[in-house]
């Protein structure tokens, strides 16, 4: 079983990815993973790739389809059931190429999963946590809030603040996401492919959506 999952940042996509990894036995593939391996072993498309991000330039969407499709098709180990690709594509021309690429092919995708969550929901996730670096226990200022504020209910430690995105740049950065990926999930929903799961839900709910879309 081959899927693609998509989703915003702070839409829950790594947390059920690692389920659906173990759960399906699925190669679980980054395109972030293809890149710094393929830097780190200094390929050749690794190389090229590294002269666009060391020029600070976006590496084009040419190379990240060869890359993907490279790992898929020599690389990729044989002892799994299929492949969990995340991230990708990430526009519409990675998405129109992957899938003339692999039409037809035992590469072709089975299932296109959608996180779907609104925008404010997605801020409070990323804005609201707070982690304890004491203990560990992770908090959400809107979710799951510590009882006395600020500070750890285990611990009594004051809690810190990790997240790299104020209010201003998360915009920004969802913003990119959305102009980047509407039209892929547009292309997928044309196609009668995609299945948007409803990622604002309890994690039981999303999950049990997740393979009924599958099942
Ligand atoms: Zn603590």
């Amino acid at each position: 079983m081959n899927i693609l999952i998509m989703g915003a940042p702070g839409s829950g996509k790594g947390t059920f990815s690692s389920r659906l990894k173990e759960t399906y036995n699925l190669d679980h593939i980054s395109t972030g993973d293809l890149f710094r391996e393929n830097i780190s072993n200094s390929t050749e498309l690794g190389i090229e790739a590294k002269s666009y991000i060391d020029a600070g330039h976006l590496v084009p969407d040419d190379l990240v389809n060869r890359m993907v499709l490279d790992y898929l098709k020599n690389k990729m180990p044989k002892d799994n059931d299929g492949y969990l690709l995340d991230g990708y594509p990430r526009t519409l021309e990675q998405a129109k190429t992957f899938k003339e690429a692999t039409k037809g092919t035992d590469l072709d995708v089975d299932h296109i999963l959608y996180m779907d969550v609104p925008h404010d929901i997605l801020k409070k996730r990323i804005l609201g946590r707070r982690s304890c670096p004491e203990c560990g226990e992770i908090y959400n200022i809107y979710f799951k809030a510590p009882q006395k504020e600020n500070v750890c209910d285990h611990c009594g430690h004051e809690l810190s603040y990790r997240s790299d995105d104020n209010e201003e740049s998360l915009k920004i950065r969802l913003s990119d996401y959305d102009a980047l990926t509407q039209p892929v999930i547009d292309f997928y929903a044309d196609h009668g492919q995609l299945k948007k799961i409803n990622a604002d839900a309890d994690f039981d709910d999303i999950w049990s959506d997740i393979e009924k879309a599958i099942g």
